[in-house]
């Protein structure tokens, strides 16, 4: 018999081990296989991704929380082919432009909250940040005060993987072994009640507290150097952290009184996802900048946009007598077959009501969770908003002991779930898992998603 002219082919798995870099993984454990088979996908419907394997899965994450629209919308795949057969490509500098992304402008400055003035298309979240701290450097130049440069963010913020986005970003993983951060960042103190509350200090003792400590970090660095205060509506990536009652009112005082701008990074909950368009909306947010990306397309194509409010504007135009052209550009800003993307995409979300539906599926999600879920023997806290939620899990309740890292609790809960059928999030610090799905979810799959996340726990934690 003659030989099998397949027998060497290597399989699509080992080639993926062989030559991919991948984001955010143990790299030599994914190279030696330690982690197992990669998990490839070749399809996705609704809230639904298949792999390879043919195994469906209810994708509790809409990726990287931001497939809004859910999978396999042809309606979008359509736009982005009409306009990939027109113009594929034109640049936005020099007084250059395309329909697709004017008519994107217009139609985010509509969405976004008031006073929003002009939007600055870039690709990622990270460089739509880097645009924004850019800015607010022009800003401060063009206002004649060199020295008011700093940015604080906060610890457990995520803005971005890139050198300076991920030095705002607070989280020890993005920065230990990169030599970050760098620049001109502070960071404050992370909102979150439950870990950094005092024994019986109410939520509104403790925003007001968080204030306090933002205001003495202006004053010990001297608020003629600190530019501007950078945060998510509901801190992300940093383990889904809604704010405490009152945080918010409590901060933007003092960042008027020391004349800090403020970013709102809407990469997360812009779009719907908290079911109002945006977390500046659901919370009384007023930016001077808002960030967005990921639900702007719903990641059908790359997309992003460092909107910038009108007071910032104002000075940005005046800036051109001194400094000229605005000196900031990529090669892709304002691509227009991604703005064809996203104009598709904002139609869906308008047309289905979808904010809408994340605000009636996203109160049932957060309900069903904390009932099924926070009488747990290890759940130290169910928390979220809209559709956008974390279980996090403790070795004790009452003394909030944590698991050992070594333990990997998340990632292990993250794996059962992924064996029966849902993918959820273990996130990057602590033992938590979160959940963003689509936000096409019915209630259906919200009853099946909290099903079989009680049964992984119950495997894992008993
Ligand atoms: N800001 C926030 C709030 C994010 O969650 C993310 C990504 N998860 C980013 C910025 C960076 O976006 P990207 O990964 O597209 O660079």
């Amino acid at each position: 018999m003659s030989p099998n002219p397949l027998a060497n082919t290597p399989s699509l798995e080992d080639l993926d081990r062989r030559h991919m870099l991948h984001a955010f993984t143990h790299l030599a454990d994914f190279a030696s296989g330690a982690m197992g088979e990669p998990r490839i996908m070749v399809g996705g419907d609704g809230c639904h991704v298949v792999d390879r394997k043919g195994r469906r899965y209810l994708d509790g994450f809409a990726g990287l929380y931001c497939v809004n629209v859910g999978y396999g919308r042809t309606e979008i795949a359509d736009a982005i082919a009409r306009q990939a057969h027109g113009l594929s490509y034109y640049h936005a500098y020099a007084g250059h432009s395309s329909e697709p992304a004017i008519l994107l402008a217009e139609r985010v400055i509509e969405w976004a909250p008031a006073g929003m003035s002009r939007v600055y298309f870039g690709l990622s979240g990270s460089d739509a940040n880097e645009t924004q701290a850019k800015i607010v450097w022009y800003y401060n130049n063009v206002l004649g005060r060199p020295a008011k440069k700093k940015i604080i963010s906060r610890h457990r913020g995520y803005h971005g993987g890139t050198v300076f986005a991920g030095s705002l970003t607070g989280l020890p993983v993005f920065h230990t072994a990169f030599d970050l951060p760098l620049g001109p960042v502070r960071h404050t103190r992370n909102p979150h009640h439950y870990w950094e509350g005092a024994d019986g200090e109410s939520e509104e003792a403790f925003s007001r507290r968080c204030a306090d400590e933002l205001e003495a970090l202006i004053q010990a660095e001297g608020p003629e150097t600190v530019a501007a205060f950078i945060a998510e509506p509901v801190l992300g990536t940093g383990g889904i952290i809604p704010p405490p009652a009152g945080y918010w009112a409590a901060i933007q005082p003092v960042l008027r009184r020391h004349d800090l701008l403020l970013i709102a990074d809407e990469v997360v909950c812009g779009f719907g996802r908290l079911g109002t368009r945006f977390g500046c909306d659901r919370y009384g947010i007023q930016p001077d900048l808002l960030t967005i990306a990921k639900g702007l397309t719903s990641a059908y194509l790359p997309l992003s946009g460092a909107i910038v409010g009108e007071r910032v504007w104002r000075v940005l135009e005046e800036g051109s007598a001194k400094y000229g052209p605005f000196g900031h550009g990529y090669t892709y800003s304002a691509h227009p077959v991604c703005a064809a993307a996203a104009l598709a995409n904002l139609d869906i979300l308008e047309r289905e009501k979808l904010t809408e539906n994340a605000a009636s599926t996203g109160a049932y999600l957060q309900d069903r969770l904390r009932d099924r879920l926070a009488g747990h023997a290890h759940v130290g806290e169910v928390r979220g908003e809209g559709l956008l939620a974390a279980v996090e899990f403790v070795a004790d309740r009452k003394t909030k002991r944590r698991f050992e890292t070594a333990d990997k609790v998340g990632a292990r809960l993250a794996a059962a779930c992924v064996e029966r059928g849902l993918i959820a999030r273990a996130m990057p610090h602590g033992d938590i898992l979160g959940f963003a799905p689509p936000l096409v979810i019915t209630k259906a799959e919200i009853d099946q998603l909290v099903d079989t996340t009680a049964a992984a726990v119950a495997a894992v934690l008993g």
